[in-house]
């Protein structure tokens, strides 16, 4: 059997399983306080939120990316996540509390990337000669300058919070390396 013949097997058990329990989130709902969390983190099929952190169907919002990194397109997305929000007359996390955790990880690839200065400076929209400071043969680094990159965004609200977190590929342990707080303090 091909892999992808395996997914619709599985998908096939994960829908029995749902139609048995009862299904969790069958639609979107009219508002989002359910959103509690945006996690943003690498595409790398070892750093999957839903196994690294047990984040379950419904919990959290996840958006992934090469680095797991502060982009501009991945600002627009937070943006569009926002505007949802909005056209419900809601913000994310509204009535409670909204956290933005930033998950990168060792032995990215985007480290094999680090020769190819035109494609990420493309990838970030800087020029080449400030790449430097993406730092991105440094996850501890990266992660730091990601989660400063968030808080100079005046437009999100002060009051989320966000964290920064590092996991380690070969033991499987999520580091903190920036805990949780506010964006901005008042
Ligand atoms: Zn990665």
């Amino acid at each position: 059997m091909s892999a992808f013949d395996n997914m619709l097997v599985r998908n096939k058990e994960f829908a029995a399983h749902v139609s048995s329990e009862g299904t969790p989130m069958p639609s979107l709902p009219e508002s989002l306080p359910y959103v509690k969390s945006l996690i943003i983190t690498c595409a790398d099929m070892r750093v999957d939120p839903a196994h690294v952190l047990g984040v379950d169907l419904g919990e959290a919002v996840v958006m992934r990316n090469i680095g797991g990194r502060i982009t501009p397109g991945l600002i627009e997305q937070i943006g569009m996540l926002g505007r949802i929000g909005q056209v419900a007359g809601e913000t994310p996390g509204g009535g409670g509390e909204f956290h933005i955790v930033i998950l990168q990880h060792t032995d990215c690839g985007i480290t094999r990337l680090a020769g190819d200065s035109a494609l990420l400076a493309n990838y970030f929209q800087i020029p080449e000669t400030e790449l430097e400071a993406k730092t991105v043969l440094d996850p501890r680094s990266a992660i730091a300058m990601d989660v400063a990159a968030l808080r100079a965004i005046t437009a999100l609200p002060a009051s989320w919070i966000i964290s920064g977190v590092n996991y380690d590929v070969t033991t499987g342990l999520a580091e903190v390396v920036v805990p949780p707080a506010p964006l901005r303090t008042a």
